[in-house]
């Protein structure tokens, strides 16, 4: 089994006025100085201190069923999305992305809006962390395109959420506390902007929020697709996303 490679030096720009768009402030400072200059002063304190992370494993499907694929001949992730979406790839990496630890101490003393302005903070810190691992896949294996999944993304049925504990056993106990990311045994992920799943290579779009009913997600990637929905979950579950660009919510474990 491949060890599991840990990303630590990740960039990340808090774009201030896009965070005032995304946390409803007026898009002219003159309108509100006050949560402006406030706004401006955690956005400093948390570009200097955040320290985004991500982690992976390659992995090998050794083995499959319309109902799940197995890798390296232990490893069973149940989805019959998944197992139908990787088609004949043999490839897929395991990986869990973060906003990390370090920008947590900033909530201490903040109000309850300002609160939601630090959890829009680290979905920004989230993305790129998620973005930049993608980009060190596909730029180690000469991919053009890579897609993922994680578990308890999209709908319901369409990979149960249960599973992350799969993923975090395949990335190593070791490598998850380097990166000081904890999934407690109500699979929620800590800190809360934390998304873990599968990449692999695809030569076409998909997103699982394709495959999710949930309305007005703010982090939605992709709008929902009827015909995708009935090829790949008629007959399951359809009870809404793991969401999580909300207060302590978890982050929705899809990649983002
Ligand atoms: S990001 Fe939002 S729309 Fe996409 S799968 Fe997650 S909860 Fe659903």
């Amino acid at each position: 089994m491949s060890a599991s490679l840990l990303l630590t030096d990740i960039p990340f720009t808090i774009d201030v006025p896009l965070l005032a768009k995304a946390v409803h402030l007026p898009a002219d400072p003159a309108e509100n100085r006050a949560d402006w200059a406030d706004l401006e002063a955690l956005a400093a304190r948390a570009q200097a201190a955040g320290r985004p992370k991500a982690m992976y494993r390659p992995g090998r499907i050794t083995a499959r069923r319309a109902d799940a694929v197995v890798v390296d001949g232990g490893i069973e992730l149940c989805s019959h999305t998944l197992a139908s979406v990787v088609g004949a790839e043999e490839r897929l990496w395991f990986f869990c992305a973060t906003c990390g630890t370090e920008v947590l101490a900033l909530a201490e003393g903040l109000d309850i809006f300002q609160q939601y302005w630090l959890e829009e903070i680290k979905m920004v810190m989230l993305r790129a962390a998620n973005a930049h691992l993608a980009m060190t896949i596909r730029k180690e294996h000469g991919l053009h395109r890579l897609s993922g999944m994680g578990p308890g993304s999209g709908d319901a049925g369409v990979w149960d959420i249960s599973e992350l504990a799969k993923v975090f056993q395949a990335l190593g106990r070791e490598t998850t506390d380097a990166a000081g990311v904890v999934l407690t045994e109500s699979m929620l992920m800590l800190p809360n902007k934390t998304s873990a799943g599968v990449h692999f290579p695809l030569d076409r779009n998909f997103a699982t929020c394709q495959l999710c009913h949930r309305d007005k997600c703010p982090n939605r990637r992709a709008q929902f697709d009827h015909d995708l929905w009935n090829a790949t979950m008629t007959g399951r579950d359809a009870g809404g996303g793991a969401d999580g660009s909300q207060g302590v919510q978890p982050a929705c474990s899809s990649p983002a």
